[in-house]
């Protein structure tokens, strides 16, 4: 009998969802045993043609990391939805848009102008971007790149997504549990996020030590204080998202005396992740004094950053419309930046 057949792709992305793949270590082989793997542009020299010849349905799931950024990931995003029964976004930039989804705080030109001219690092006197189209040669031969969108997406505002695999990258054990629920067709209801939906506090080692009442007064960053490993981060006063956070990686980041930045996103009763993160954390703090307050919210460095790392793209915002500063090496911050590519608010979608 002849195997399903399974593709990975990735899209923007940092690459550490393929090593998440790598990471099922010996499962990988068993992955191997029960599925023909027919597209891994990664590990595997098969080529979007060989996707392309495929009748549409034939391979029985694509998992598709990364965020959707350029042409060519929407057009492959398309391509694996229509040639699969089922597509899983794989990991917090496609499930969410991650963390290339906090580019949404400028559009394409800014971008350029920083990645192309203004980084320190650049050294490119005659302001070369790069062209969608190019002339290459003394026969002209063309060069046609992608057309790099303003805006960051996630997976399933472009395609129809089945499944989602939350974290940065997925924990080994839920990508095991998701590919042994398709293969003893044992899936839930189309659309959930194969993770418990519960919130990671549920699951911490530390919960015991978490007070009911956490009173804060005061937020450190981790390297500000000796830490004790054993007590709640949260009650230490370091900013730790396990409330607002799905749960199913078992706390590594804890274990490590890191506290939890909130990559696999929310529970299912949550919209947007970065309003929910900031009411649990604004709900905590002890004082009803404005000028107080006001002091602990300036210790949260980078606050879209810090509430929004992996979500800005799937939030309710989206993106940022308004003042968008020049370039992120010359802005001046959120809501502070000068008119200028500013003026153009809204409709950049794509
Ligand atoms: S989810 Fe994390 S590990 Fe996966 S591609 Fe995005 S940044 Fe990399
Ligand atoms: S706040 Fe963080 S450290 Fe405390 S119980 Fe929740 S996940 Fe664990």
């Amino acid at each position: 009998m002849s195997k399903p057949k399974v593709g990975f792709y990735w899209c923007a992305s940092c690459g550490g969802c393929e090593e998440a793949v790598v990471d099922l270590a010996e499962d990988l082989l068993k992955v191997v045993e029960a599925v023909d793997i027919v597209f891994w542009p990664v590990a595997l020299d098969f080529k979007r043609s060989d996707v392309e010849a495929m009748k549409d349905g034939e391979m029985a799931a694509s998992f598709v990391n990364g965020a959707i950024r350029t042409s060519e990931q929407e057009e492959m995003a398309e391509l694996l939805r229509k040639k699969s029964q089922l597509l899983i976004a794989f990991g917090s930039c496609s499930h969410l848009g991650g963390i290339p989804g906090l580019a949404n705080l400028w559009d394409r030109q800014a971008i350029f102008e920083c990645v192309y001219k203004e980084a320190p690092s650049v050294v490119n006197p005659e302001g070369v971007v790069p062209q969608e189209q190019t002339k290459l040669g003394s026969n002209g031969y063309a060069l046609t790149l992608p057309s790099f969108r303003d805006t960051v997406r996630t997976l399933d505002q472009t395609v129809e997504v089945d499944y989602y695999l939350p974290g940065c990258p997925p924990p080994v054990k839920l990508i095991v549990n998701a590919v042994m629920a398709i293969l003893e067709n044992k899936l839930p209801p189309k659309g959930t996020v194969l993770a418990p939906d519960k919130a990671l506090c549920d699951e911490c080692s530390r919960k015991a030590t978490k007070p009911d009442k956490l009173a804060l007064r005061e937020l450190k960053r981790p390297h500000q204080i000796l830490m004790d490993p054993k007590k709640c981060l949260l009650a230490q006063g370091l900013l730790c998202l396990g409330p607002a956070t799905r749960s199913g990686c078992d706390a590594p980041c804890i274990s490590a005396n890191m506290p939890c930045t909130g990559c696999l996103g929310p529970t299912s009763r949550v919209k947007d992740y970065g309003a929910k993160a900031m009411s649990a954390i604004a709900s905590l703090v002890d004082s009803n004094d404005e000028k107080e307050m006001a002091v602990l919210m300036e210790q949260i460095v980078d606050p879209v950053g810090t509430f929004y790392r992996y979500s800005l793209p799937a939030s309710l915002l989206h993106r940022r419309v308004r003042n968008l500063t020049p370039s992120p090496f010359k802005g001046e911050g959120w809501g502070e930046g000068k008119k200028g590519l500013g003026e153009r608010s809204g409709g950049a979608q794509r």
